[in-house]
């Protein structure tokens, strides 16, 4: 009895198909002809930044224990499958399928996995790694998708991890609205979260467990355990039928993208988090984002909150110079602009005292007076008295801000980014839902 660890990646577009729903259609068949599989699927998110991400960036992974002389039937039944279902008319969909027999996971792979997620990944790269650990791969047309296949394979969710069920809708009602029963969410929501995360944007009130596109999936539910996502997926009611569903394990939610950085080491297409203190006071541009500067002792960086992280751009407006924040997001570099981090969410460690002059007051006319310029000291408008330099005072503006956690609102959040609701306990965390 041996483990063949087959990868999948590439196989939707922005008309359809999801990888994940090919993954559990590859499930099934196996389970049909007898195969199990060991531990859970893999769902694996890929770097939210690269350019040439597919629709859902993601890959997915099977362990499937076999017997030697099943190996080829079994690769067979995976390779129809994608054959049969990936959206090969699409120019931008290029499928890879890897398969591994290897008893664990080679160091080198478990790099490869970390730089697909973090970083960038050529085809080439993963073709090389491929050969040096005897896995075999199959490339449809440009065959990009082996790069996430790979990966998939490789990771192994040691740091974190979370799950999501994914339930999916038969043939006749893809592309149609899907009709859940909000209430029925609501109730899901009160009794399994959060256990279950992101069925609800608390504030807006929206249904988040819905995909919006025209993809097979009717609805996932993100969990911290299997059994929680369960239990939620018996609570959510729909008027359609479910064609199949499936509990992956997975690296979203959890910061898998993120690296430590300092500001001189930042890398545009990768995502970090950096600590440092504000530089330059937040300033609202055209459109109704937010940048502000972050210095460390390597260099400076402006950060932004886009118009969509909505309420959060509040947080960031409040920042004052000298403020030591840690911030979390993707590197992005626009022609003709310096390096830009994305924020997907910051922690404020510490509030700078920032002390507001206040001009001397006539006590004969009870009126502040006005400076006559700078050492130049300071006169009463009304009578005319003077007032000399230095005989100002000095008052601490209070700050409106609190220390602790902020995250963008979950419709602006990126799969991998961990929200606050995961993030250790004992820390303040002012979630923006
Ligand atoms: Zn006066």
């Amino acid at each position: 009895m041996g483990i063949v660890r087959i990868g999948i990646d590439d196989t939707d577009s922005k008309r359809g198909m999801c990888t994940t729903y090919l993954g559990a259609v590859v499930v099934d068949r196996l389970r049909v002809q007898g195969h199990s599989l060991e531990g859970y699927p893999k769902l694996v998110r890929l770097n939210p930044n690269w350019h040439l991400k597919t629709r859902g960036n993601c890959a997915v992974s099977l362990d499937v224990m076999y017997i030697q002389s099943e190996l080829e039937d079994l690769k067979e039944l995976v390779l129809n499958t994608v054959q049969e279902l990936a959206e090969l008319d699409c120019e931008t969909t290029n499928p890879g399928v890897v398969f591994y027999s290897g008893k664990s996971i080679p160091e080198v792979l478990r790099d490869f996995s970390g730089s697909v997620v973090k970083g960038i990944v050529e085809v080439e790269d993963a073709e090389r790694v491929a050969h040096q650990i005897g896995a075999e791969y199959h490339k449809y047309k440009l065959g990009r998708g082996i790069i996430g296949a790979l990966a998939a394979i490789g990771e192994k969710f040691e740091q974190d991890r979370t799950y999501e069920l994914l339930a999916y809708r038969t043939e006749d009602y893809r592309g149609r609205e899907r009709v859940i029963d909000n209430e029925s969410v609501s109730e899901m929501d009160k009794k399994t979260f959060p256990r279950t995360f992101d069925n609800i944007d608390k504030r807006s009130g929206e249904i988040r467990i819905t995909p919006h596109t025209p993809c097979p999936v009717l609805f996932g539910i993100r969990s911290q355990d299997p059994i929680a996502a369960l239990e939620a997926f018996h609570m959510v009611r729909t008027s359609e039928p479910i064609e199949r569903w499936i509990i992956y394990q997975t690296n979203q939610a959890t910061d898998a993208h993120l690296l430590e950085s300092t500001i001189s080491d930042l890398r545009p297409v990768t995502s970090a988090a950096v600590r440092g203190k504000v530089s330059k006071n937040p300033k609202v541009i055209q459109g109704g984002h937010v940048i502000f500067s972050l210095r460390d002792g390597s260099d400076e960086i402006d950060c932004a909150a886009y118009e969509p992280t909505r309420e959060f751009r509040n947080v960031i407006n409040k920042l004052e110079v000298g403020d030591t924040v840690r911030v979390y997001g993707g590197v992005k570099k626009k022609t003709n602009l310096p390096l830009t981090l994305n924020l997907e969410k910051i922690e404020i460690q510490d509030l700078s005292r920032i002390y507001l002059k206040v001009n001397p007051t006539c006590a004969r006319c009870v009126k502040r007076a006005k400076s006559e310029g700078r050492g130049k000291g300071y006169q009463c408008e009304v009578c005319g008295q003077r007032f000399p330099a230095g005989s100002e005072t000095y008052v601490e503006k209070p700050r409106e801000l609190q220390l602790g956690f902020y995250e963008v609102p979950p419709r602006a959040r990126r799969h991998l980014a961990k929200p606050l609701i995961r993030i250790v306990k004992g820390k303040s965390a002012h979630a923006q839902q």
